[in-house]
């Protein structure tokens, strides 16, 4: 039995419908990531989730109990915020405290240990940095014992090096307590290193929900294959016979599409080859250096500009530079084929 269960859930604000029939169910242990642009509901399905706010219409079933109309006390979870949420007048032992139905000193202690900080009882918050104020707040949010994690973007406002290693941290406690956890975030990379499925959304609904390997392979809309990861997108044309023309080419694919209908063609840019016998003519515009990789901007005439990922070793073979003429090869057991061209 899934643990949370959210069925047909909707929130309009006046006559704005910011989610739109979502349902989604969650077992027990895992670690889900609600990922989608800015105003496209992430933190309204929290927040409902929580109780904050109520569902304009839909059902909110958590642990087998319906808590469509529950306050949040009777919902078992902690929350943590972007902005910390600290009480500035209590010192960082009473704000994990506050949750506690009696002063617990050795609760207290043990949630500050979990966390890695055992020493800063005393402090208060604004003595303390942002990475260390967002562990208090994750302590205090642990501290009653909750059975579900609600996190809302709570690594947004920290520096990229404490983003990763506390990114890190709220995993291994996921982990190590047999937490359910559900985290806000618009950074996919964020979304992809620590989910074990993503939900994909976008105005107001469900693109998709997969792990995050099924994602970034599969992506299951147009929308999801240019959000998630770097992704080429080439308009085409359907020819109705289970093919697709690309400047002139005809490639195998688009089953299941009309004749002249357009359509996009989904290349990862490591997906793509430079291999001299190549379907596609192209000149490189530019070459970045990024480590591991280099990644090549391309332009083929009517299609306008790619990008292609070369390893290192191969780069230096092929010696690519602003104004080389290349042929790519377009494998189409990798390509991914939309109705549509992107808005
Ligand atoms: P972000 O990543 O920017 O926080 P989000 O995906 O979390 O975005 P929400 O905060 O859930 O998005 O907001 C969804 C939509 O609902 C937005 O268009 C927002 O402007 C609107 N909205 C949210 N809260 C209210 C409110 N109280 N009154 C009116 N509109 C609201």
């Amino acid at each position: 039995m899934a643990y949370l269960s959210l069925t047909n859930i909707e929130k309009s604000y006046g006559q704005f419908r910011a989610l739109d029939g979502v349902s989604l169910d969650m077992e027990e242990g895992e670690f889900v990531c609600f990922l989608g642009p800015s105003g496209c509901g992430k933190t309204s399905l929290l927040r409902i989730i929580a109780g904050l706010d109520r569902q304009s219409a839909g059902t909110v079933e958590i642990a087998g109990k319906d808590c469509s109309n529950a306050p949040p006390e009777q919902r078992d979870y902690g929350i943590v915020f972007q902005s910390y949420a600290l009480f500035p007048n209590m010192t960082v032992a009473r704000n994990v405290a506050y949750g506690l139905r009696s002063r617990d000193e050795g609760r207290v202690a043990e949630m500050l240990d979990l966390v890695g900080l055992p020493d800063l009882g005393d402090r208060y918050p604004g003595q303390l940095s942002g990475g260390q104020q967002q562990r208090i707040a994750l302590a205090r949010a642990l501290a009653p014992s909750p059975r579900l994690l609600l996190l809302d973007e709570p690594l947004s406002a920290l520096d990229a090096r404490v983003r990763l290693t506390l990114r890190r941290q709220i995993r291994a406690l996921h982990d190590r307590l047999g937490l359910t956890t559900i985290m806000v975030t618009h950074d996919q990379e964020e979304a992809l290193t620590l989910a074990d499925r993503i939900v994909v959304m976008n105005h107001g609904h469900i693109e998709q929900v997969a792990t995050p390997a099924e994602i970034y392979a599969r992506p299951a809309s147009l929308f999801v294959a240019g959000f998630v990861g770097a992704m080429n997108i080439l308009p085409a044309t359907a020819t109705g016979r289970g093919s697709v023309r690309l400047a002139g080419l005809e490639l195998a694919g688009g089953q299941g599409f009309a004749e002249g209908e357009a359509v996009s063609l989904c290349w990862r840019p490591e997906d793509l080859t430079i291999d001299a016998a190549g379907e596609l003519e192209a000149l490189v515009e530019s070459v970045e250096f990024l480590g591991p990789f280099h990644r090549a901007t391309l332009r083929a005439g009517d299609l306008g500009c790619f990008a292609i990922d070369v390893g290192a070793e191969r780069m230096r073979d092929l010696g690519l530079s602003g104004g080389s003429a290349v042929r790519i090869g377009l494998p189409v057991d990798r390509l991914r084929i939309f109705a549509g061209h992107p808005s």
